[in-house]
C-alpha cells in the first residue's frame, strides 16, 4: 500500500524531534552534527534566537494579506536586497523553482517587450539544477528528473558545462538568456572559473542577451560573499535567490535591473504567498544577520579551516574520498566509495551530509559552524571512512 506520505523520497531513517545551531536531536535521543543544514537552507541553524523572535512577534501581528495590499515588511526587505545586490527590483515567492519560474518569464517577457519576440530561446548547461516544476526540469534538461513528465517546455538549448565552443555557438539572436548557476550544487559542487562568469557576461552583452544567475544554492553568504558572483566582479541581469535567504522559512527571490524588469507591468505575474508578512519578517531578521560587521569574512575563515580539515581527511583515507571541491561553506567530497555509502557511514558517526550527482557528497554547514564543531565534523567523518574502509576490506 502506497505510503499516506507521497513516497518521491528514499528518506534516511532519523525522525527529527528539534535543532539548535548546527545540531539536531532525533526522537531517539541521537544527536547529529547537521552538515546538510537542510540542502543549503538553514544558513543561520536551527533555532537562531534572532530569527525565533522575529517569526513569533510577527506571527501575533498579522499573517498573510496577499499583495492586493501594500506589505511594509516587503518593501523593507526588497529596498534592502536592493541596496546589498546589482538589483533594481525584487520580485518574492516561497521557492527557489518559482524565482526561477520568475527569471525565465521576465527574461522572455524583456525580449518581447523590446520588440525582439523572435528571442525567446534560453540556453543552460548540463549538470544545472533549477527546480522541479515543469519549465525548471526543462530548463535543466536533466533525464533523471524530466523522465516520463513529457512533453517538457520548448525553448531550451542545453550546453555541456565547461564547453566554451559550443556555449559560443549556441547563443545566437533568437537567444532570450543564458542561465548559469555560478557554483553547480546538485550538479556534483561545480564552482565556475571567475574568468568564466566575465566571459559569459561579455557574450551575453555583445549578442543581446540577458545574463541569469540561479543562486538558490551559491548565493546568501555560502561562499563567504552575499552572493556568488560577486568574487568574479561581475553582475547577472536577473537572479534567483532562494534557500538560506529565509533560514528554513519558505521564501524565494527574483532579484533584477530595472531594464531586464521592463516588461513586468502590473498584471503580468504573481504569487499568492510570495512576499507574506512572516516570510519577509524572517528574510529581513536572516539579512540583520547576515550582513552584520563581520559575519561573511567569518564564513571565509571558517571555509578555509573546513577545507584543510577535510582535505587531512582526504590524505588519510584516499580509497574512500578522492577530493575536495568547492567553494567557501559549499564544498564537495569527491568520493571513491559510493557516496551513498560515505554518507550512510557519517550519519552513523552523526554526521549529516547531503549527496549530488557526479559521486559526490556535500559538505554544507550552516553559515554560524564554529570551529569546534569544524574539528568535531572532520573527527566524525573520519570515523566514517574508516568504517567504510574496513567494510570495503571484510
Ligand atoms: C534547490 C535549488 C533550486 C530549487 O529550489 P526549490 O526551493 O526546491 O524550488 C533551484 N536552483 C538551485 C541551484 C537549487 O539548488
Amino acid at each position: 500500500m502506497i505510503d499516506a506520505v507521497l513516497p518521491t523520497y528514499a528518506r534516511q531513517p532519523i525522525e527529527v524531534a528539534r535543532g539548535e545551531g548546527c545540531w539536531l536531536e532525533a526522537t531517539d535521543g541521537r544527536r547529529y552534527l547537521d552538515f546538510g543544514a537542510g540542502i543549503a537552507v538553514n544558513s543561520l541553524g536551527h533555532a537562531h534566537p534572532h530569527l525565533v523572535k522575529a517569526l513569533t512577534e510577527q506571527a501575533g501581528k498579522v499573517w498573510h494579506t496577499s499583495n492586493l495590499y501594500r506589505i511594509p515588511g516587503q518593501e523593507r526587505l526588497a529596498e534592502r536586497l536592493v541596496e546589498a545586490t546589482f538589483a533594481d527590483t525584487v520580485f518574492f515567492t516561497n521557492s527557489g523553482a518559482e524565482a526561477m519560474e520568475c527569471a525565465i518569464k521576465m527574461a522572455r517577457k524583456f525580449q518581447s517587450f523590446a520588440g525582439n519576440p523572435e528571442r525567446d530561446r534560453i540556453v543552460t548547461f548540463t549538470g544545472s539544477f533549477h527546480g522541479r516544476t515543469l519549465a525548471t526540469i526543462s530548463a535543466a534538461g536533466n533525464a533523471k528528473y524530466t523522465d516520463g513528465f513529457g512533453p517538457l517546455l520548448p525553448g531550451f538549448d542545453h550546453v555541456a558545462f565547461g564547453d566554451h565552443d559550443a556555449l559560443t555557438a549556441a547563443v545566437t539572436n533568437e537567444t532570450a538568456a543564458v542561465i548559469l548557476e555560478p557554483v553547480q550544487g546538485e550538479g556534483g559542487v561545480r564552482p565556475v572559473p571567475p574568468q568564466c562568469l566575465r566571459g559569459l557576461r561579455e557574450l551575453c552583452d555583445a549578442r543581446g542577451a540577458l545574463l541569469i544567475f540561479d543562486e538558490v544554492q551559491c548565493g546568501y553568504g555560502r561562499t563567504g560573499r552575499l552572493f556568488a558572483h560577486e568574487w568574479a566582479g561581475i553582475a547577472p541581469d536577473i537572479m534567483a535567490a532562494a534557500k538560506g535567504i529565509g533560514g528554513g522559512f519558505p521564501l524565494g527571490a527574483c532579484l533584477a535591473t530595472e531594464a531586464a524588469a521592463s516588461g513586468m507591468t502590473a498584471g503580468s505575474h504573481g504569487s499568492t504567498y510570495g512576499g507574506n508578512p512572516l516570510a519577509m519578517a524572517v528574510g529581513e531578521a536572516v539579512l540583520d544577520v547576515m550582513l552584520a560587521e563581520g559575519f561573511l569574512p567569518r564564513v571565509s575563515e571558517a571555509a578555509g579551516r573546513l577545507r584543510q580539515r577535510l582535505e587531512g581527511v582526504v590524505s588519510a583515507y584516499p580509497d574512500v574520498i578522492e577530493g575536495v571541491r568547492g567553494e567557501g561553506l559549499l564544498l564537495g567530497l569527491k568520493c571513491a566509495a559510493p557516496n551513498v555509502a560515505v554518507i550512510a557511514a557519517a550519519r552513523d558517526a552523526g554526521l549529516l551530509l547531503v549527496g549530488a550527482a557526479e559521486n559526490v557528497a556535500r559538505v554544507l554547514p550552516p553559515l554560524i559552524v564554529s570551529d569546534a564543531e569544524i574539528d568535531e565534523g572532520a573527527a566524525r567523518l573520519e570515523a566514517a571512512c574508516e568504517a567504510v574502509r574496513r567494510a570495503a576490506a571484510a
